[in-house]
């Protein structure tokens, strides 16, 4: 049988190499802290959880609660820990990390199976016939390994930013210059459109691309060098790695003048009742929440100082006086472009003996890192014993998510949590019959758990 090498002791990589182990793997465990730390990690601990201790909620037939039933019920070690580690959250599972750690390095110590290799990884061999490897480094993996990624995958295929876009208070919009439209009429009036005239639009724009940006720091440079992953900062400007279809709104305005008129600011379909036609251009603001008193400015994630995020902002219609709730920001986050290079069963397809787990392959927060560490442990076993893993099926919780990376739209991959957005919908005679949600969230987890369990029970795991 071969060996499985798990790089990286965050959440996805003890997940799956105690996973692996459990089936009677050798498994080696590297782990680059305390040899090397990352920007965010504060210990040497494995499962650290670097910011909230919150691994979201736990009532029943919610999208992350059934990701964390379905995991349960595979034997999740994570989540056995968590459960042990609770601390009172309401409806959430939040732990106390320092006792959540403790319990999963217990674990790993006491595993025969696992060695651990307190070590950075900095090469991939991918002509090892002999081993599985797991990659499980995240977000903030060092960058002699993300140059290794990119020599394997191609320069394109790896994103080192995530993107947010700035959120305005409801209340601080000028409702008489916008208005409520579907584009084309279609679907219901969701979005409030903020119309530009064509001498707005070109103030607007000579604005946006003359407006101070946040400086990079060193630590946030494309790591192609391998030189830097300490968070010291240099002078010399660097180069920003973005996909495609989550570029900063600034970066866009830059590529022509009329790119915005024809991407994220199109007025295409968008009649405006006042003059009864489609504006210049127009911005679009998506409701944030339920109550409907926060707005998204959609496809406006960019990467400005704040004070010129309010300047350059407050020259939209509608939106000279608006109160943010957030500002657009761009983070440091390392991710593979998924769905151009992983299975369903998480191996990349040009080299099948090397699988991705946890943050690095798109999928985005600690219960889905987890989650697809626990898959990844499992699909590794079956490679390791010489096997075709299979992968969870399409209806469950976790396979809906692997699905979402593995089958994303190219051109706009972002990494994503689990919601019912990924989930296989209920037939459209269903969802007819049924108005209220929660059941219709009831019958979809319930599908979910019998496929589940029924997958669980055809392994031969
Ligand atoms: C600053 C920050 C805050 C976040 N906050 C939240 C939050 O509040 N809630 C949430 O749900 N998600 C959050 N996330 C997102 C995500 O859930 C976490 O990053 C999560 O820890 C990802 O799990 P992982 O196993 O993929 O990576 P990690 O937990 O980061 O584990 C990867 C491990 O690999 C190690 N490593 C890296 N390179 C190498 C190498 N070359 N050799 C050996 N080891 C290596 C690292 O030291 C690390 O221990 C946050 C992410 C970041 C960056």
């Amino acid at each position: 049988m071969k060996t499985i090498h798990v790089i990286g002791g965050g959440l996805a990589g003890p997940e799956a190499a105690l996973q692996a182990a459990s089936f009677g793997c050798d498994v080696v465990l590297s782990e680059m802290r305390p040899v090397r730390s990352t920007e965010a990690h504060q210990t040497s601990d494995f499962a650290e959880l670097v910011c909230s201790n919150s691994l979201k909620s736990e009532s029943e037939n919610t999208a992350p609660w059934l990701l964390k039933q379905e995991m349960r019920r595979a034997g999740s070690f994570l989540l056995r820990a968590a459960d042990a580690s609770a601390v009172p959250a309401g409806h959430a599972l939040a732990v106390d990390r320092i006792e959540f750690s403790r319990r999963v390095a217990e674990l790993i110590a006491a595993h025969p199976k696992i060695e651990v290799r307190r070590e950075e990884v900095t090469h991939l061999d991918e002509t090892d016939a002999d081993t599985i490897t797991i990659l499980a480094s995240g977000p903030l993996t060092s960058s002699p390994l993300a140059a290794e990624l990119q020599r394997l995958t191609g320069e394109e295929q790896l994103a080192f930013y995530d993107s947010i876009s700035p959120i305005v208070d409801a209340s601080s919009i000028d409702m008489e210059k916008v208005y409520f439209a579907a584009r084309w009429d279609k679907g219901t009036a969701d979005y409030i459109n903020c119309p530009f005239t064509k001498e707005e639009y070109e103030t607007f724009m000579d604005a946006l691309t003359a407006a101070e940006t946040v400086e990079a720091k060193a630590w946030e440079a494309l790591p192609t060098d391998g030189s830097v992953t300490d968070g010291s900062v240099t002078a010399a400007p660097v180069a920003m790695n973005y996909f495609e279809g989550c570029l900063p709104i600034e970066e866009t305005a830059r590529r022509g003048r009329d790119t915005l008129r024809f991407g994220p600011m199109k007025p295409a379909g968008l009649t405006n009742p006042k003059t009864g036609r489609w504006p210049y251009a127009a911005v679009q603001l998506r409701q944030e929440n339920l109550r409907a008193d926060s707005y998204n400015l959609v496809g406006f994630q960019n990467h400005l100082k704040f004070g010129e995020q309010a300047r350059v902002l407050r020259l939209i219609p509608g939106l000279e006086h608006a109160t943010f709730l957030r500002y657009g920001q761009i983070h440091r986050n390392t991710y593979i472009h998924a769905p151009s290079l992983l299975t369903e069963t998480l191996q990349l397809r040009a080299h099948p003996g090397i699988l991705i787990a946890g943050q690095l392959s798109g999928v985005e927060g600690y219960t889905e890192s987890i989650a697809s560490g626990l898959l990844a442990g499992r699909y590794a076993t079956a490679l390791a014993r010489g096997e075709s893993p299979t992968p969870a099926p399409r209806i469950t919780g976790n396979g809906s998510l692997i699905h979402y990376i593995t089958h994303a739209d190219h051109k706009k991959f972002q990494p994503a949590n689990i919601t019912f957005d990924l989930l296989v919908p209920l037939e459209e005679e269903l969802r007819k019959k049924i108005r209220d949600k929660k059941e219709r969230h009831r019958i979809q987890c319930e599908r979910a758990l019998d496929a589940w369990d029924a997958w669980l029970a055809a392994s031969s795991l």
